[in-house]
């Protein structure tokens, strides 16, 4: 390892990594850097113009902007080291980073680094639509830092696509500030959020289409038209705007950028139960491990990797193998993904948090080493939290297996 300059660093300001920071400082780590890119701290939430934010970690509702900065003053109160405009280019073996920053580009290394970098939307172009490409057509993210950060409302009359808990965040913005979606659509046949959420569109009298598809967008400078497929017809709706709404996946370009080990369901870094990647010296904490989660839970999510992190710190024990964790179609993704015998720290991820590809009527099993350690039958939905309990045997098997058995589609 090259020479540390913290003993940990912290990679992104958002929830997830100011709950580690602090929680490292209470547990004694002497000196922890904090490397935003941005000019605060709060991430994701700073964006977002409405509550509710910080109920379960400050007992108190802040606004998303107000949240980031009682995040501020919780990193300054416990001396956390925060160093913003700082860029995180690459993650080299044994903790060293590459940074960007105004001085230009800076190596710095720490015994251990945490990776909290969030997610980020789907933009038209990953979602490969067709048509013109006229101005107007952003995703919720970047709608909310025009309104938040300089006051602009891109459109008058977009058209929303998507049905996740980010669209219902996306309605809302735009009605207050201005702007009346002309209708919200949905390509599956279902909304992702359920009911009564759901309504919200509805209840505000703006359209909500489910199995309703994008396939074309019409305009010259600014956007004049969509093109959507529903029940096998194509119609034109007028608009002057496309917002995209939802389809996160985590920000895990510096663990493939830098050939750490990822895990293909989440599309996050591989972490064992601490938060910990294949290369012990990285661990991982909130969003960046699977799309998408509220506030708060990143923040309890991050505060409990930090306690194990500084846990690992103190005791320096070698990290065992891992066992990776596997499962059947159509479960989407298990976090944690890899599971290590051998230490015992406190805090990490207490429990399987798994999510489904789509819906699916059928008996969800925990198998460890072949035996079902839990199952659970039922009706469950794409991309709903489903939280499992990790048995204590899962830390010492040699391979733990979640099954389906589906019952008739
Ligand atoms: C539109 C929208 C509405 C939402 N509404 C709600 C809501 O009402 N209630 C709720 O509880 N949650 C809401 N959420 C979710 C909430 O914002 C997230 O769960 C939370 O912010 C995730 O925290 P995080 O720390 O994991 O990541 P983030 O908040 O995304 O923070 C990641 C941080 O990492 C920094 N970063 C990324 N890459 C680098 C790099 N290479 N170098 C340095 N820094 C880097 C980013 O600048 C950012 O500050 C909403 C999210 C969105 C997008």
């Amino acid at each position: 390892m090259s020479n540390a300059t913290s003993d940990v660093i912290v990679v992104g300001g958002g929830p997830s990594g100011v709950a580690a920071a602090i929680a490292m400082r209470k547990a004694g780590v002497e000196r922890v850097t904090l490397l935003e890119r941005e000019q605060h701290l709060g991430g994701a939430t700073r964006h977002c113009s409405h509550s509710p934010f910080g109920m379960l970690e400050f007992g108190r509702v802040y606004l998303g902007s107000a949240y980031g900065r009682r995040l501020e003053r919780e990193a300054a109160k416990f001396g956390v080291d925060v160093r913003f405009g700082h860029s995180v280019a690459e993650l080299r073996e044994g903790g060293e980073l590459l940074v960007s920053n105004h001085t230009g580009l800076e190596t710095i290394a720490a015994k251990r680094v945490l990776v909290a970098t969030g997610v980020r939307e789907t933009t038209r172009a990953a979602r490969m639509v067709t048509g013109d490409r006229p101005v107007g057509v952003v995703t919720t993210g970047t709608l909310q830092s025009y309104v938040a950060f300089h006051g602009l409302m891109p459109f008058k009359r977009p058209l929303i696509v998507g049905s996740e808990l980010v669209t219902l965040s996306a309605v809302w913005t735009c009605l207050s500030h201005g702007a009346r979606p002309v209708a919200v659509i949905e390509p599956r046949a279902q909304t992702l959020v359920g009911a009564p959420l759901n309504w919200f569109p509805n209840l505000m009298g703006i359209p909500f289409h489910t199995g309703a598809r994008l396939v074309d967008i019409v305009g010259r400078g600014r956007v004049e038209a969509v093109s959507v497929e529903r029940n096998g017809k194509v119609e034109t709706i007028e608009c002057d705007g496309v917002l995209f709404s939802g389809q996160f996946t985590p920000e895990a370009s510096l663990f493939m950028n830098s050939g750490l080990a990822m895990d293909w369901g989440s599309s996050g870094p591989a972490v064992d139960q601490y938060g910990r990647c294949e290369d012990p010296a990285y661990f991982a904490a909130g969003n960046v491990l699977r799309a998408v989660e509220t506030g708060g839970w990143a923040f309890r999510e991050g505060r409990a990797v930090g306690r194990a992190l500084a846990a690992d710190l103190a005791h320096a024990g070698q990290a065992a193998a891992a066992v990776k964790v596997t499962f059947d179609d159509p479960v989407k993704l298990v976090v944690p993904n890899l599971v290590r015998s051998g230490d015992t720290l406190p805090g990490g991820l207490q429990d399987f948090q798994l999510r489904f590809t789509r819906r699916a009527v059928g008996t969800l099993a925990l198998r460890i080493d072949g035996n079902v350690a839990w199952s659970g039958r039922g009706k469950w939905r794409p991309e709903v939290r489903v939280v499992i309990v990790r048995p204590a045997a899962a830390s010492a098997a040699a391979k733990i297996h979640f099954s389906f058995e589906e019952e008739s589609r």
